[in-house]
């Protein structure tokens, strides 16, 4: 790692760990892409039309910052106490963690300023087309092309901590050496991909959102980014689905914020690794 990679992973770190939140932590996740790799235009070919390109967000980007948050393990322990009912720890992580990745890429982006390099970021959350739901920049693709992780077939990312967490990302005109190349084989983090032997995502989806699509699917997405857009049928992920069930949650914890988050599909077997 250079000098900048290193304070980037650093300052990360620092602020997750000084961070003034009730929800606690495992050891973030930090990757780099380049603006220019072709797997951003290929989201748009494949999937989304309208999803931004790095240089949508700065003109001058040359690459693209990913990081993730991943909660502690007793988060995702009370959200699986209940079948139906979403622990308020979720709801509060869910919450609390989007504004966290909001301060974090702020505060990077003046950190970096003072460095001599622009930034950019898009919201950590609620970026999306109303209609469709379909985000304009997906920071889970992001991640995938920074190669943090695999697409599950819960629709989520799979990291090396589990997919029990949040992303953020940023785009910078400085240089950053990627850390996963376009042509890297998927290294598949799914039981159901892998070998069939899962599908507890899909069994504790409360509102049936979610199917097991024929893997054979999988494979022919070659972009790993592909599972992150929904409202493809053969994708499985039902998202209006899912999304009225978010919206019903997040009137049972006004007290936390607008906490439109469920998660019971991320407290399988991958939630943690
Ligand atoms: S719960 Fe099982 S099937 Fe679902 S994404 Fe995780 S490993 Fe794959
Ligand atoms: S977030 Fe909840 S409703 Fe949406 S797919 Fe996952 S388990 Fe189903």
């Amino acid at each position: 790692m250079n000098d900048l990679e290193t304070f980037i992973t650093d300052f990360v770190r620092r602020q997750v760990a000084e961070a003034e939140t009730e929800t606690r932590y495992r050891q973030p996740l930090v990757g780099f892409a380049s603006a220019a790799d072709p797997r951003f235009p290929q989201l748009r070919e494949l999937a989304e039309p309208t999803h931004l390109l790095p240089a949508d967000l700065l003109p001058t980007a040359r690459s693209v910052i990913s990081f993730f948050l991943p909660f502690a393990k007793e988060v995702v322990r009370a959200n699986r106490a209940e079948p139906r009912q979403v622990a308020r720890e979720w709801a509060v992580a869910y919450v609390e963690t989007n504004t966290l990745i909001n301060r974090i890429s702020q505060r990077f982006i003046a950190a970096l300023a003072e460095r001599g390099v622009k930034a950019a970021a898009e919201p950590a959350t609620h970026n999306w087309d109303p209609v469709t739901l379909v985000s304009r920049w997906s920071h889970k693709s992001v991640a995938a092309i920074a190669g943090l992780g695999s697409f599950g077939l819960h629709h989520m990312l799979i990291t090396d901590a589990g997919c029990a967490g949040r992303f953020g990302s940023l785009v910078v005109d400085a240089t950053l050496e990627p850390t996963s190349a376009p042509d890297d084989p998927i290294r598949e983090r799914c039981l159901y991909f892998l070998d069939g032997s899962c599908r507890i995502c899909v069994e504790r989806c409360p509102v049936g959102a979610l199917t097991a699509v024929p893997k054979e699917l999988r494979a022919t997405f070659g972009c790993p980014a592909i599972l992150a857009f929904p409202n493809r049928t053969e994708t499985g992920l039902d998202k209006h689905r899912c999304y009225e069930w978010l919206l019903q949650v997040a009137d049972q914890f006004p007290e936390v914020g607008f906490a439109d988050a469920c998660g019971k599909c991320a407290t399988g077997p991958c939630a943690f690794k």
